[in-house]
């Protein structure tokens, strides 16, 4: 990796290394049912520009949770990487793969309503259920995630 500015991440086993172009500070929470499933808990996720420099490309698997995002991880140890939607291209990494997270600050959690009563965080944040998101980030016609 040539330019690295920004931060760095990467999965378990190292083959999967990144770079982001800018520092990055919130930290949203997904407790849908999806992402629960995916992560093994509530999903920890920042939104990215789309500059994101991957080192071991050939590792990462995409799977298609919906039609219009992906889920990535490493197929040699099974982090998660990112979730990407397909038509803007735009990433939402994983914030468990960035190697520094001291400049990191949960902002917001969303899909409160499909969140499980076992847990609650006690960090301050917005929260918004799945339709309050959807109405925010997603294409009119997308339904789920
Ligand atoms: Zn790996
Ligand atoms: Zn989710």
């Amino acid at each position: 990796m040539s330019s690295e500015t920004g931060p760095t991440g990467g999965c378990l086993c190292g083959k999967v290394r990144f770079c982001l172009a800018e520092p990055v500070h919130e930290v949203g929470v997904c407790h849908c049912a999806m992402c629960r499933r995916w992560s093994g808990g509530p999903a920890f996720a920042i939104e990215c520009d789309k500059e994101i420099e991957f080192e071991g490309e050939e590792d990462i698997v995409r799977y298609r949770s919906s039609e219009w995002a992906e889920r990535a991880f490493c197929g040699a140890c099974g982090s998660n990487l990112f979730y990407r939607i397909v038509d803007s291209g735009q990433v939402i990494l994983c914030a468990g793969a960035l190697d520094d997270q001291s400049g990191l600050t949960m902002k917001s959690q969303i899909f409160i309503d499909e969140k499980p009563a076992w847990y609650d965080f006690a960090n301050k944040t917005t929260m918004m259920t799945g339709e309050e998101a959807f109405a925010l980030y997603a294409p009119p016609k997308a339904q789920g995630s």
